[in-house]
């Protein structure tokens, strides 16, 4: 997640003849070509090398002083050859990990971009904001900034146990800890509570910060907790949660991947008992 190298900004350089990383997507795939090891990105001075022409496009920033852009290709347009597109969670360890996030962060750019082509309050076509990642209403005044939506995620901690949770968007054996979206109003303290409160029915008490992820699946940012258990038992909100339990270090069910921050934390909770056996990944 920690692009060292990256510099953000939204004006694209006047005459860029250097090749630079350009992430095109295609609905919500990106384009790549995908080794026995590793995935590869076009690093071009124009897209057009690729007989490809973007539908709309924007400039991130650079990336160990290489131009970097996000664009989007007609439905029609297919990959060329040797090229295909691929959904992001599968490049994964394919992509490096510094493009890998940054493919994240154009992915969440272009569908902003895709969503917010007209002002939400009056229907005109918005216009670029000239100073800012923005987009400008013309004819009211409206400016749209790029959306992201906060949600929680949090481990709840019970003496030597760990609770862990299946939804039903889930196939049996694959559990997670849990999360929800942040509510208009609401501290990250009070989603917490509330989340645990509503999907399991127990109270929990030491909230404390463990770190945060954007997760571009559209446009969530993960912001991470752990606490500990306080009172009540395990009552399920049976329209969301399948299952839920406690769950000892010896006794993991399998885990999410070792690319979410869920799974971050699980690891924080394994890791204090140093003869535990590794978490399997879903
Ligand atoms: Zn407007």
């Amino acid at each position: 997640m920690i692009k060292p190298g990256f510099v953000s900004t939204y004006l694209p350089p006047a005459g860029q003849q250097d090749p630079a990383w350009w992430f095109v997507f295609h609905g919500d795939r990106l384009l790549v070509q995908v080794g026995e090891q590793e995935a590869r990105l076009p690093l071009l001075a124009e897209l057009a090398e690729l007989g490809l022409a973007a539908v709309r496009w924007q400039y991130l920033g650079t990336l160990d002083g290489c131009h970097c852009y996000a664009a989007e290709v007609a439905e029609e347009a297919p990959a060329p050859e040797s090229w295909s597109y691929q959904g992001l969670r599968r490049l994964f360890g394919l992509l490096p990990e510094p493009l890998f996030w940054l493919a994240g962060r154009a992915s969440q750019v272009v569908d902003w971009d895709r969503t917010h082509q007209f002002c939400g309050r009056c229907g005109h076509l918005n216009q670029p904001k000239a100073d800012e990642r923005a987009k400008e209403c013309p004819q009211c005044g409206l400016v749209t900034y790029p959306r992201i939506s906060p949600a929680i995620i949090v481990l709840v901690e019970k003496e030597d146990a760990v609770l862990l949770a299946r939804s039903h968007r889930h196939p049996p054996g694959r559990y997670s800890v849990l999360a929800g979206f942040v509510e208009p109003g609401e501290t990250l303290e009070e989603a917490v509570a509330r989340e645990i409160r509503e999907e399991v029915g127990i109270e929990v008490r030491d909230i404390r910060y463990f770190g945060s992820q954007p997760w571009p699946f559209p446009n969530s940012l993960m912001i991470a907790f752990t606490c500990h258990y306080a009172g009540g038992e395990i009552v399920l909100d049976e329209t969301e949660m399948a299952d839920a339990g406690w769950f000892t270090v010896g006794n993991l069910p399998r885990v999410p991947s070792p690319l979410s921050i869920s799974r971050h934390l699980i690891d924080w909770f394994v890791a204090k008992y140093p003869d535990a056996p590794a978490p399997q990944s879903w």
